[in-house]
């Protein structure tokens, strides 16, 4: 750690890692500290969108990623009764360049992680190493650190220094030491993966019902898991709850807590109550964001990903936006140098971009389709949808998602 004309990176997530591929890419020195002592396959499925999935493309890991993954065709909306609502193509199915993948974090983590040790140098990533604060001054940036036990270790000195720590930022919180914790939705999440034989296309990405009696998010992640050739599902419920569970990646959830409200959930496609009580491991953590912030850069420092914009996760965006504010601060450091002034032009065109998207997460994310047809048919099974809500309306409300996300655009 003696070099103090690079980037350092806080955070060897989906974001970090993902910053110091392309910084590699545009021929710019980095290393990233991670304050876990190992990385290992942490959290369950996330997507990422044709848009973020482009960036890794371009980044040479797409082909290791689709082999851990599966490539999503199609998403689709149902009622609690496991009616149809809607379904649209997704990714290369919809005509995008670049797959839709569902995949587990801990895979997409991995790949991110090899291909940096491989491109940059296993020391590029130095774990155990919790950045605690940073100070700006003389043209450089310090990182103070502290080691597994809270011991302190040696300043690390750069030219930038780039907080991709999480929604539990330490370097936001230095910034913004008023702001408080997460924002609370009102809704819990209990999560899981599960054994499963392929459903509907075997790569579709199922929402269904609403949160106020029980929404549902399942999905495929990993194909041909066994001989009987079962995929890995991972399943997402939802509910709202009069308090929120504790806020901890790894937290351990109970069945009683939320299961009575998906007991019934039968579908001839898919056993849902049966994939529930088949789960070894559920996690539970509350759905929170943060207000968008006025700023992120502060001279030679900057936020990124989940430190910068935490999001509800409503609309499969929050490791897509990690990975395009990647590509586009490495844009702006390889044409503007290692500079303020590169911070700042990446804070003024991504937190614009990010904050649409947290704001419509919270409001009319896609599973506002959910709503409309959980409001319009008082909670009850439809003979025909369309005596509910026609399918223009539910494509107007899926596009104009899309749209602030930025899957039409460039940022
Ligand atoms: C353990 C874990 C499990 C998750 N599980 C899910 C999930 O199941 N579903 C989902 O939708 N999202 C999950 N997420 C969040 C998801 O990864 C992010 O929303 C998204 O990918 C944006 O990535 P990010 O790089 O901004 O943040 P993250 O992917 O959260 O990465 C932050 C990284 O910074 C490290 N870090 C934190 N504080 C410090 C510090 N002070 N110094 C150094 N390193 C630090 C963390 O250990 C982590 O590796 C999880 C995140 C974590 C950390």
């Amino acid at each position: 750690m003696s070099r103090d004309d690079d980037v350092i990176i806080i955070g060897a997530g989906i974001g970090g890692l993902t910053l110091a591929l392309c910084l590699h890419r545009a021929g710019i020195a980095c290393r990233v500290v991670e304050s876990t002592p190992e990385i290992r396959p942490l959290g369950v499925g996330i997507n990422v969108l044709p848009h973020a999935t482009a960036v890794l493309q371009s980044l040479g890991v797409l082909d290791a990623l689709e082999r851990v993954s599966v490539t999503t065709r199609e998403a689709a909306f149902f009622n609690r009764f496991g009616q149809l609502v809607y379904a649209e193509p997704a990714g290369r199915w919809a005509g995008f360049d670049a797959p839709q993948l569902s995949i587990h974090r801990g895979d997409l983590q991995r790949v991110l992680l090899a291909a940096v040790q491989e491109r940059i140098g296993a020391a590029s990533v130095q774990t155990g190493c919790t950045g605690v604060g940073v100070e700006d001054g003389g043209g450089r940036v310090r990182v103070r650190l502290r080691g597994p036990v809270g011991e302190a270790l040696p300043d690390a000195l750069g030219a930038i220094a780039v907080a991709c720590d999480g929604i539990h930022s330490a370097v936001r919180k230095q910034f913004y030491p008023q702001e408080g914790p997460p924002r609370w939705s009102g809704v819990n999440m209990w999560r899981g993966v599960c054994a499963h034989a392929p459903f509907l296309s075997g790569a579709t990405m199922v929402r269904a019902g609403w949160l106020s009696v029980g929404k549902m998010v399942i999905y495929p992640i990993r194909n041909d898991i066994d001989d009987a050739r079962s995929q890995l599902v991972n399943w997402v419920a939802e509910l709202e709850c009069a308090e929120p569970v504790q806020r901890d990646w790894n937290g351990r959830g109970r069945l009683d807590d939320f299961y009575p409200a998906f007991a019934e959930w039968r579908f001839d496609w898919l056993d849902v109550a049966a994939l529930i009580r088949a789960t070894e491991t559920v996690l539970a953590y509350p759905m929170v964001d943060q207000d968008p912030l006025p700023r992120w850069s502060f001279d030679r420092v900057t936020l990124l990903g989940d430190a910068a914009h935490p999001m509800v996760p409503r609309g499969s965006n929050g490791a897509g936006q990690a990975i395009l504010d990647a590509r586009f601060l490495a844009e702006q450091l390889a044409a503007r140098g290692l500079t303020a002034e590169a911070l700042s032009e990446y804070d003024r065109v991504r937190n614009a971009a990010t904050a649409r998207i947290v704001l419509m997460n919270r409001t009319n994310p896609p599973d506002a389709i959910l709503r409309e047809v959980h409001e319009r048919s008082g909670d009850q099974p439809f003979a025909r949808i369309e005596d509910v809500v026609s399918r223009e309306e539910l494509a107007r409300i899926a596009d104009a998602y899309k749209e602030a996300a930025g899957l039409r655009g460039t940022t």
